[in-house]
């Protein structure tokens, strides 16, 4: 089965170009983000599991994630868009070996402009809706326009957990950065620009179908 993957530091738009790709190819969306969380808020017994290794501090294990995958891929799909995965050297080999991979897009951002992009981000404490300062603010500032609720930054969007971020990401990713490159599947796509510059670029970076 064919599939993409993309590799992006928070705020490159990968979360959005990975969906976009989706629709566009009619292929199966897989956020592993997503999974994990749907996982522990239904209390399943693999979202028991993560949430406990999660608590601990340790990373979830390859072989999780791996049967998170194939537990979730739809054997109908006509491919799949992975978000959040590969993370580690062996997610990688195991997406080689099962998976017909296409390319892996690296979103491109500088961390300065990741950052701006980031602490525009707000979150309403009551009823979770998302807003963004720049491109989806509310009609009132630091309003939820559906419940009337507070709008806050999230932990994770503030400065201190966002550098964190930024080194762990880096530290994660240039083994993988290298292992596509050695692989000839890794392209560079510089993320500066609006959604549909990077979707743009992203398309004429298809394989030929
Ligand atoms: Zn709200």
């Amino acid at each position: 089965m064919n599939c993409y993957a993309f590799i992006g530091i928070q705020g490159s738009g990968k979360g959005t170009q990975a969906v976009l790709l989706s629709e566009y190819l009619n292929y199966q969306h897989i956020n592993i983000g997503d999974l994990f969380r749907y996982n522990i808020k239904n209390n399943t017994p693999m979202g028991q599991t993560v949430k406990a290794i999660i608590q601990r501090g340790e990373l979830v294990p390859d072989a999780t994630v791996f049967e998170l995958v194939r537990l979730n891929v739809s054997s109908d799909a006509l491919g799949i868009v992975f978000d959040g995965f590969p993370r580690t050297i062996a997610q990688a080999e195991y997406l080689l070996d099962h998976y017909q991979l296409q390319k892996v897009f690296y979103l491109d951002l500088s961390e300065t402009t990741a950052i701006q992009r980031i602490s525009a981000r707000r979150v309403c404490q009551s009823c979770g809706e998302n807003y963004n300062l720049n491109s989806q603010p509310p009609h009132t500032k630091d309003i939820c326009d559906k419940c009337g609720g507070l709008l806050i930054i999230r932990n994770d969007d503030k400065p201190d957990a966002i550098s964190k971020r930024f080194a762990e990401f880096y530290e994660q990713t240039s083994p993988l950065k290298e292992f596509f490159i050695k692989h000839n599947l890794l392209v560079n796509i510089k993320a500066e620009g609006t959604v549909q510059d990077i979707f743009d670029l992203l398309k004429v970076n298809l394989a030929s179908r």
